[in-house]
């Protein structure tokens, strides 16, 4: 999905640097390496591992209606399936935030060597899972 991001608390470098770089925004679930992380973590490791910017995150509240997005949310922590917004050329790039995973992808120094593994076959379950449960919620 692509969004056009204006918003009073996107800072006046962040519009800058999207105008400059011909960059835009995009979302991509963060991979279940990242639920634990402090948003911090997360930024610095999409940054330096996965050349990705990520901006922000999406917050899920108890009802549908508190669900927000934080920018630059400093003390937050990833919860599973947490989507993230970020600065990138392309969706397949940011798909790099997906199938990050912390066993396979430690040692990788090349972020486009990052690809879907095979504790993602797992990974994807849980997700598909947990969509049942919150499909059988509502
Ligand atoms: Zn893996």
């Amino acid at each position: 999905m692509l969004l056009f991001f204006q918003s009073p608390d996107t800072q006046v470098w962040q519009n800058d640097y999207l105008q400059g770089t011909g960059c835009e925004m995009y979302t991509e679930s963060l991979s279940p390496s990242f639920t634990g992380m402090t948003f911090p973590e997360a930024s610095e490791l999409c940054f330096t591992k996965l050349k990705l910017l990520l901006l922000a995150i999406e917050v899920r509240g108890i009802e549908a209606a508190d669900t927000k997005i934080s920018i630059n949310p400093r003390g937050a922590k990833i919860q599973a399936n947490t989507q993230g917004f970020f600065i990138a050329q392309s969706a397949d790039e940011v798909k790099r935030a997906w199938y990050f995973c912390k066993a396979c992808h430690e040692e990788v120094k090349d972020e486009t060597l990052i690809k879907k593994c095979k504790c993602k076959n797992l990974a994807t379950q849980q997700r598909n899972y947990t969509h049942d449960l919150e499909r059988r919620k509502q």
